[in-house]
C-alpha cells in the first residue's frame, strides 16, 4: 500500500478515516495526523462536487455495501482532481463489519480529456453552422455581380458583333453560367449535407413531370444526331402523387443530363414503374405509401466496376480527364443520392464500360385522389399584353438596374425605376402600376417591408403583383417571401426568359400567390444550359423557357 501510485483510505465503521497511504497525501496534501478521525467527505468535497454520487456513497455505507464511482474531490491547496473509488466493507472471521477500505485512482486527465472531447464537438458544430451561414451569405455575395456578368453579356450578345466578338461573348456567357452552376451546387449539397433541407409533399402530375423534362432536353437532343431520349410510364402509376416534385425533378434532371452527357449513340431511357416496396428506408406503415422506381438507362460509355460506388461522393469523377472531356464538377451525383436518401429512398447503379449505365432511383410517394394544388398556366402563353403593362422596377444597385431595364426593354416593356424600397412605395402610392419587381436587399427600406407597405395602402384599391427577384437562392427563401405577401419569385441572375414568364403571367392575370408563381431555376437546372449549348451553338434559349414558362 506505500508503493503504489493508488491512493488508499481506510475508515471505521462510522466511516472516520484510520489510515491514509502515502500516494493520498500526495495527492490532497493532508498528512495522516490531519486526515485521522475525519470523514473523507468533509475532507475532501467540495462546491462542484456532485451531490447525487454523494449519495450513492453515503447510502452504500449505511447498508453496509461496497461502492464503485467517480468524484471531483478537492486538495488541501484547493486543486480539484478527478478519482474513481472503489471501496470495500472489511469483515472479521465472524463475519461483522470492521471498517472499509477505499481505493482510488486518479483519473483527471481521462476526464480532462474527456471534456476537451466535449467542448471541441460543441465548437465543431457552431463551426458548421458558422460555414453553413458563410456559404449562404458567399452564395450572395457572389451570384450579385454575376447577375450584372451575365446579364450584360446577354445584352451584349444582341448587339452587332462580328464572328470573333460573338465568340469572346459566348465564352464569357458560358463560364458565367457554369459558375453559377457550381455556386449553386455548392450551397445545395451543404444544405443537403448537414441536413438543412425540408421535404415538401404536395400533389404533383408524373405526366408533366415528365414532359417538363423531355421539353428541357428538346435541344440537347435535337443537337445530337442518332441519340435520342425515351420515357415509359407504367400503368400502375397514378396519374397524380404526393411528394416532393421539385427535388424529384432536380435528380431526374441530373441522371438524364449525364445520360446524355456521356452517351454518344444509342438512347437514354427513362421508365417510371411502382416498386414492389418502399426501399431500404421503408415503414410498416402501408396506408397509402408505395414507391416511384424511375430507372434512367443509357447506352453511353458506362462506369468501371471499382468506380460505381466513388462517383456518388462530393467532387468526385471517373478519372482526371473527365471534367476535360466533358465539363462538370462531380457533386451532381453525391447531391442526388444526399437528396434521395433525405426523401427515404435510394439511388444505386448499375453499369459496364462500353454497354451503358443504369441508375435506378426509388422514391416514396403517396397516392391521392385530389387534383394538384396548382393549375398550370397555359402551355404556350402569349406574349401579348406584355408590352403594354405598366412596371415598376424597384433596384439599389445600379448595374443590375441597367440590366434589368435593358431586358425589359427587349421585351417591349418602358419601365419606371424605384432606387430603393422607399421610393417604390412613394411611386406605388402615386401611380397605377401592374407589376413591381422588387429587388429584397435595398437600404432604407428593403424589398419586404416595402412589399408590406404595397399591401396596407391597397386595400381599397386594386394592388399591383409584387414580384421578388433576390439573389438569396436557399430553400424556403421562396415560401419566405411568398408569406410576406410577394405574388411570385424571380431569383437573380435574372433570365430574360424568367423575366417574360413572369410577365406574361401577369398579363395573363395568372400570377396569384396561390399558384403559378414561376419556380426558381433549381440549381441543377442551371447546368443543363451550358451543356445544351455545347453541342448546339444555341444558348440554351428553349431550356431556360422551359424551365419557367411553367
Ligand atoms: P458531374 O458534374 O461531373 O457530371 P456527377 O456527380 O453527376 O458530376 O457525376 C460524376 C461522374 O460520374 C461523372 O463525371 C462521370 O465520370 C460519371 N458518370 C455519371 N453519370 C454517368 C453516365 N450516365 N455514364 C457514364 N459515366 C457517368
Amino acid at each position: 500500500m506505500h508503493a503504489t501510485d493508488n491512493l488508499v483510505l481506510i475508515t471505521d465503521l462510522d466511516g472516520a478515516i484510520e489510515w491514509v497511504n502515502d500516494a493520498f497525501v500526495r495527492t490532497t496534501g493532508y498528512p495522516l495526523q490531519e486526515a485521522k478521525g475525519r470523514r473523507p467527505g468533509e475532507l475532501l468535497q467540495g462546491p462542484d462536487t456532485d451531490p447525487a454520487t454523494v449519495e450513492v456513497m453515503r447510502s452504500a455505507v449505511r447498508d453496509g455495501r461496497g461502492f464503485a464511482t467517480e468524484v471531483l474531490n478537492y486538495a488541501s491547496s484547493g486543486r480539484e482532481y478527478w478519482v474513481h473509488i472503489e471501496a470495500h466493507p472489511v469483515r472479521d472471521e465472524r463475519g461483522t463489519l470492521t471498517r472499509y477500505i477505499a481505493i482510488e485512482t486518479d483519473v483527471t486527465d481521462r476526464r480532462r480529456t474527456e471534456e476537451n472531447l466535449r467542448r471541441a464537438t460543441e465548437t465543431a458544430l457552431s463551426l458548421a453552422q458558422e460555414k453553413a451561414g458563410f456559404l449562404a451569405t458567399m452564395s450572395h455575395e457572389i451570384r450579385t455581380p454575376l447577375n450584372a456578368v451575365l446579364g450584360v453579356s446577354a445584352l451584349l450578345e444582341g448587339t452587332d458583333l462580328d464572328a470573333e466578338q460573338q465568340e469572346y461573348v459566348r465564352t464569357a456567357q458560358r463560364s458565367g453560367k457554369l459558375l453559377l452552376a457550381l455556386v449553386n451546387d455548392i450551397l445545395d449539397f451543404s444544405a443537403l449535407d448537414s441536413g438543412r433541407i425540408d421535404v415538401e409533399a404536395r400533389g404533383f402530375s408524373v405526366t408533366d413531370l415528365i414532359n417538363d423534362i423531355e421539353a428541357m432536353f428538346s435541344t440537347t437532343v435535337a443537337a445530337n444526331n442518332g441519340l435520342a431520349l425515351t420515357f415509359s410510364v407504367a400503368d400502375d402509376v397514378p396519374a397524380i402523387v404526393v411528394g416532393d416534385e421539385n427535388r424529384i425533378r432536380q435528380v431526374l434532371l441530373n441522371l438524364v443530363g449525364n445520360g446524355l452527357k456521356f452517351t454518344h449513340h444509342g438512347a437514354v431511357g427513362v421508365a417510371l414503374s411502382i416498386a414492389p416496396d418502399r426501399g431500404p428506408e421503408s415503414g410498416t406503415d402501408p396506408h397509402d405509401g408505395m414507391s416511384l422506381r424511375i430507372v434512367v438507362a443509357d447506352t453511353g460509355i458506362g462506369i468501371a466496376a471499382d468506380r460505381q460506388e466513388r462517383i456518388f461522393l462530393a467532387f468526385t469523377q471517373v478519372d482526371a480527364s473527365t471534367t476535360r472531356n466533358y465539363g462538370g464538377t462531380g457533386l451532381g451525383l453525391s447531391i442526388c443520392r444526399l437528396i434521395a436518401h433525405h426523401l427515404g429512398g435510394s439511388l444505386a447503379l448499375d453499369s459496364a464500360p462500353g454497354e451503358g449505365s443504369t441508375f435506378t432511383f426509388i422514391v416514396p410517394v403517396e397516392r391521392t385522389v385530389a387534383v394538384p394544388a396548382a393549375q398550370r398556366p397555359p402551355a404556350a402563353p402569349s406574349p401579348e399584353g406584355v408590352s403594354s403593362l405598366r412596371v415598376l422596377l424597384a433596384e439599389d444597385d445600379a448595374t443590375n438596374r441597367m440590366v434589368a431595364l435593358r431586358m425589359l426593354s427587349r421585351l417591349g416593356v418602358a419601365a419606371e425605376v424605384a432606387q430603393d424600397g422607399e421610393q417604390a412605395v412613394d411611386m406605388v402610392r402615386a401611380n397605377d402600376f401592374d407589376v413591381v419587381l422588387m429587388d429584397v436587399h435595398m437600404p432604407r427600406l428593403d424589398g419586404i417591408a416595402a412589399t408590406a407597405a404595397i399591401h396596407d395602402m391597397c386595400t381599397d384599391r386594386p394592388r399591383p403583383r409584387i414580384v421578388a427577384v433576390t439573389a438569396n437562392a436557399l430553400g424556403g427563401d421562396r415560401e419566405r417571401l411568398l408569406a410576406a405577401g410577394m405574388d411570385g419569385y424571380l431569383s437573380k441572375p435574372m433570365t430574360l426568359g424568367a423575366l417574360e414568364g413572369v410577365l406574361v403571367a401577369v398579363a395573363n392575370g395568372d400570377l396569384t400567390r396561390s399558384s403559378s408563381v414561376p419556380e426558381p431555376l433549381t440549381a441543377r437546372t442551371a447546368t443543363v444550359i451550358p451543356d445544351a449549348s455545347r453541342t448546339s451553338g444555341d444558348h440554351g434559349g428553349t431550356v431556360e423557357r422551359a424551365t419557367v414558362s411553367r
